[in-house]
């Protein structure tokens, strides 16, 4: 048993000709913030996919609270993990995407309330309750009866961390939440996520653009490259005294 909550173990990915991700090891404790930062197509994006098991891995081990994702032991072979398996593992993990995602026949309030319900069990009142409460948090109290199409979209990128984060998960996954965003809009989004990284106890894995944010909230930011992790550090020290050449070019060309 592995004190981290997730841990990625040899990983091997490729699509294609192309490797993804290439031997890849790293874990991330219970609540810390973990931010992963590097050029376009350094696979990134398939990390998190993968823990929403959404991709597979080709090789190695993926565990969440030190359960495998992927693979189960019989013996000395190893089998997919059936199907409910992977069903009781996805309730640990949630994640907000570039493209908000929301149910665009559903008002803000259903949008917020609809997993919980179906997937959690809880009952329509409770849910509603927990969904109010996000709403408010994510200052959208007054538009529970709107449908997506009559928000912003930093307005709608909020409710999908309201609904995010009313499944209660443990590990809340971040995708360039504000990369389809204007900047004045973007700053909303990313000073609700301060709010939430301050407020919730949930492990949080974020790729970002956004240096100053991946600054303000995590613990520790890891630099990819090539599906490889080349640095990894708190953000001052990465940030301010970076070690590797490759992570400098990176920085003066997003900073
Ligand atoms: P990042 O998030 O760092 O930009 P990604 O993880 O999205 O990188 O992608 C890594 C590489 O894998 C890219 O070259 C991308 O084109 C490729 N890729 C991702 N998903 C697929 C897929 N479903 N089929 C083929 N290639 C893919």
């Amino acid at each position: 048993m592995t004190a981290e909550l997730i841990a990625f173990d040899r990983v091997g990915k490729r699509f294609g000709d192309a490797v993804v991700l290439d031997d890849l090891s790293f874990g991330v404790r219970a609540g810390e913030r973990v931010t992963l930062i590097g050029p376009s197509g350094s696979g990134k994006t398939t990390i998190l996919r993968m823990l929403m098991t959404l991709t597979r891995p080709d090789s190695g081990t993926i565990t969440v609270a030190g359960e495998p994702l992927f693979q189960e032991k019989r013996g000395d072979a190893l089998v997919p993990a059936g199907e409910q398996h992977l069903r009781a593992m996805r309730r640990h993990t949630t994640m907000v995407f570039q493209q908000y995602n929301l149910f665009p026949n559903m008002r803000v309030l259903r949008n917020v309330t609809e997993a919980p319900v179906h997937v959690l069990g809880l009952s329509p009142e409770e849910a509603e309750e927990r969904a109010r409460a996000l709403l408010d948090m994510v200052g959208l109290a007054g538009k529970l009866d709107a449908y997506p199409s009559q928000l912003s979209g930093g307005q709608q990128q909020r409710v999908a961390i309201a609904r995010a984060l009313a499944m209660r998960p443990d590990v809340l996954l971040l995708d360039e939440v504000t990369s389809a965003l204007d900047p004045e809009l973007a700053a909303e989004v990313l000073d609700v996520l301060r709010d939430v990284a301050r407020t919730f106890d949930v492990t949080m894995l974020c790729v970002t653009h956004a240096m100053k944010f991946a600054r303000d909230v995590s613990d520790r930011v890891l630099m990819f490259n090539e599906g490889r992790i080349i640095e990894s550090a708190p953000p001052d020290e990465l940030f301010d005294a970076p070690k590797q050449e490759r992570t400098r070019q990176f920085l003066r060309s997003v900073l």
